[in-house]
């Protein structure tokens, strides 16, 4: 199955939201994995069933990089709010750029998302 990396930063949740659900049913035939701000919402919002790690700044984003590095994750949108100074920052590194190590697919903006969640639904 399918297993899809899901994180937004505070100023992006609104956004990672809508963008759930419009691609609603394509999540839904996914595996999901969400730091844990982003899961709780998308769980919320649109009764997904989302995976949960720590939150972003408890150390969620390392959670998740050390899946990507694992091999278990297909693709990951990562709502990064780029205006804001993140207190976790080298961990956002970190994750970027273990799925560059491991030739994963990141979405930072929902244009590239679109494109990377339409590309899953192809055959
Ligand atoms: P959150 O973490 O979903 O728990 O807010 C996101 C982040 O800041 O990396």
């Amino acid at each position: 199955m399918t297993t899809i990396a899901l994180i937004a930063h505070d100023r992006c949740k609104e956004l990672m939201v809508a963008l759930a659900c419009e691609h609603r049913e394509l999540l839904g035939r996914c595996a999901l994995v969400a730091t844990r701000t982003t899961g709780g919402l998308l769980k919320d919002a649109l009764e997904l069933d989302v995976q949960c790690m720590l939150s972003g700044p408890q150390g969620g984003d390392l959670q998740i990089g050390a899946l990507i590095a694992e091999g278990r994750i297909d693709a990951v949108v990562f709502l990064r709010d780029v205006l804001t100074a993140q207190p976790h920052e080298p961990d956002i590194s970190a994750l970027l750029r273990i799925c560059d190590v491991h030739n994963v697919p990141v979405a930072t903006n929902t244009a590239t998302a679109k494109r990377v969640l339409l590309s899953l639904t192809a055959p």
